[in-house]
């Protein structure tokens, strides 16, 4: 078994509480988008709530596949260059898969 660093225990429970919240928001957006549908046909909000919920989709998935890399050990290491992704930035946006140059 490995043993995970400080980092990972403390990105890991941030990570689940966003994907927590992310999964009540992608809810409550789906339920408002399905229920002003029934009396509002062509409102324009519809679209505006699946565009919200698209992106939390994305997040989810995001947020997901960084879960997985902590599990398999791969958690902190940019995908594109391998190179170690500053712990700074790792406590800012806990799901980022790059390193700062590689993001752009
Ligand atoms: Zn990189």
């Amino acid at each position: 078994m490995r043993v995970w660093s400080r980092l990972e225990w403390q990105q890991q429970s941030r990570l689940l509480d966003e994907r927590d919240r992310l999964r009540r928001l992608h809810e409550e957006l789906r339920v408002a988008a399905t229920s002003r549908r029934d009396y509002e046909p062509h409102d324009v909000t519809d679209d505006e709530a699946a565009l919200q919920a698209d992106a939390i989709e994305g997040r989810l998935t995001t947020t997901d596949e960084a879960l997985k890399r902590i599990d398999s050990g791969g958690y902190g290491t940019c995908l594109v260059c391998r190179s170690r992704i500053a712990d700074e930035r790792l406590e800012a946006l806990p799901a980022t898969a790059l390193c700062r140059s590689c993001a752009g």
